[in-house]
């Protein structure tokens, strides 16, 4: 069981998750925990570090340790009294580690990727504490591992690290025994590479965090615990009507959540996809509703689509040229030059002619993408690269579409009729997802436009 970010802010959302573990546990089931930091410590923690390294003021420090001394010692003064003491320590020893390298960046006025995913780890490691001690507190014997502990060995690509297939037996060997009489809660977000360097696992890698540990302990079920009854057939915060979808595929949430759906981590699929483990996504507020199963077979809906999503902060990049045509090689020295730079490129799209390769990447690589692709200018490989900031993408994701003949039509049409203009189009071979981009002021309508067109507020008819 993953318990996100609101589901673990205050002593009463603490007292829900306390009810929906301890009834799962005195059902007769092990339990394992991941727990998040609290909701938007691990913002406060890059922006401070990141001030920090570039700023002559550290007279932010104290006050922002405090804050989180207040915050946490509250929930435990409130929600675990009786361990107060003891963990009110472990908490001051965590802030102390934290104070000091918070002032070492500061000094040194320098934050590497290594020392910036250790800073940013803290909040998962003050929250285990707090939440290990409500658990105790309330009769469930607990205790807390990070992630290095729990056995989550990972590559050394800070700020985005993959587990490594060693970590399923050093898991196994570490959680499963613990199982038997306790409920463990291990801090999310984070690993360690082989050499014991303290890693992250990208934001919301908690969710990725569970779905290792489940994966390896073969879990009977992940849970993901959060603060919507499941997935929606669209970002709630942007179309009010969306609806809970009761089942999902695999491939489906992966492709929802490779292309910007926030209820899930990118990578947190694919651990439970290679063992068959159902993912449940549920309500940490509501958790008698049956939320949404993530599982294996695709699930056909008379609909063809099920779900859409949204990325803003993207932007297009045109590499076009005569030169380009019948010539091998553009397409390799353009992603070369970008993957050299680091650059994640979303959606790609090549017409026929060739005299124009389009792409969509983060509206922050931008100018990297510009300068690593200007010495194919220079060579004369391409005539010229120019770049779009002010659009967005959005991606029409459904197991139904592969095969099924107008989909692609009836989306287009109906974004034409709406008066929106379609700069990009990708389809993945999968089919299981239509992509498009369109202006930034366009999205918002051209996601209402295609949730009405697919009638996706309607209630599941499978
Ligand atoms: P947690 O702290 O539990 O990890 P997150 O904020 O990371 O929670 O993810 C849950 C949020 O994701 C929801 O509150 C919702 O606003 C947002 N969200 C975006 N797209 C979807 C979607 N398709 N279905 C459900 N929630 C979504
Ligand atoms: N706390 C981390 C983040 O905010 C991980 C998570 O919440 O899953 O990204
Ligand atoms: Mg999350």
């Amino acid at each position: 069981m993953k318990f996100g970010g609101t589901s673990v802010a205050d002593g009463p959302s603490l007292t829900r998750v306390v009810d929906i573990v301890k009834s799962a546990y005195q059902s007769g089931n092990e339990v394992a925990v991941v727990v998040s930091a609290q909701r938007g410590v691990t913002d406060q923690l890059i922006t401070m570090a990141t001030e920090l390294a570039g700023s002559p003021d550290a007279t932010g420090i104290e006050p922002f340790i405090n804050s989180l001394r207040i915050r946490h010692g509250k929930v435990l003064l409130e929600s675990a009294e009786e361990y107060a003491d003891e963990v009110g320590l472990l908490l001051e020893d965590q802030l102390c580690n934290l104070e000091s390298i918070l002032k070492a960046v500061h000094n040194l006025r320098e934050l590497t990727p290594r020392s910036r995913d250790y800073i940013i780890t803290f909040g998962e490691r003050l929250n285990s504490l707090v939440v290990s001690a409500v658990f105790r507190q309330q009769g469930l014997p607990s205790t807390t591992l990070d992630g290095c502990e729990a056995g989550i060995i990972t590559t050394q690509n800070h700020g985005e690290a993959m587990a490594l297939p060693e970590s399923e037996a050093k898991i196994r060997n570490r959680i499963i025994p613990l199982l038997a009489d306790t409920v463990p809660v291990i801090m999310g977000f984070m690993g360690c590479t082989t050499t014991g360097v303290v890693t992250t696992l990208g934001r919301s890698g908690s969710d990725y965090s569970a779905a290792i540990i489940g994966a390896a302990i073969e879990a009977d079920e992940i849970l993901i615990w959060t603060d919507v009854d499941g997935i929606m057939t669209s970002d709630p915060r942007l179309i009010h009507d969306a609806r809970v979808i009761s089942t999902i595929s695999y491939l489906e949430v992966m492709e929802l959540s490779y292309f910007g759906a926030k209820v899930m981590h990118p990578r947190s699929i694919e651990p439970a996809m290679k063992k068959d483990i159902v993912v449940r996504v549920k309500n940490t507020f509501n958790p008698s509703h049956p939320g949404t199963a993530i599982v294996k077979s695709e699930q056909r809906d008379s609909r063809v689509v099920k779900a859409l999503t949204y990325i803003e902060k993207v932007a297009m990049v045109n590499i076009c040229g005569a030169q380009m045509i019948g010539r091998p090689g553009v397409a390799k020295a353009i992603f070369g030059l970008l993957a050299d730079r680091d650059v994640n490129v979303m959606m790609i799209s090549q017409g026929s002619s060739e005299a124009n390769i389009t792409l969509v990447i983060e509206e922050s690589q931008e100018h990297t993408a510009r300068e690593a692709l200007s010495v194919l200018v220079n060579q004369g490989m391409v005539r010229q690269v120019t770049t779009n900031r002010d659009v967005c993408a959005v991606a029409v994701v459904g197991s139904g579409m592969a095969g099924a003949k107008g989909t692609g039509g009836r989306i287009f049409s109906a974004l034409g009729q709406g008066g929106i203009n379609v700069m990009m189009i990708t389809q993945g071979s999968s089919e299981v997802n239509i992509s498009f981009v369109v202006r930034q002021e366009d999205g918002p309508k051209a996601m209402r436009i295609l949730h009405d067109e697919f009638r996706l507020s309607e209630e599941d008819n499978e």
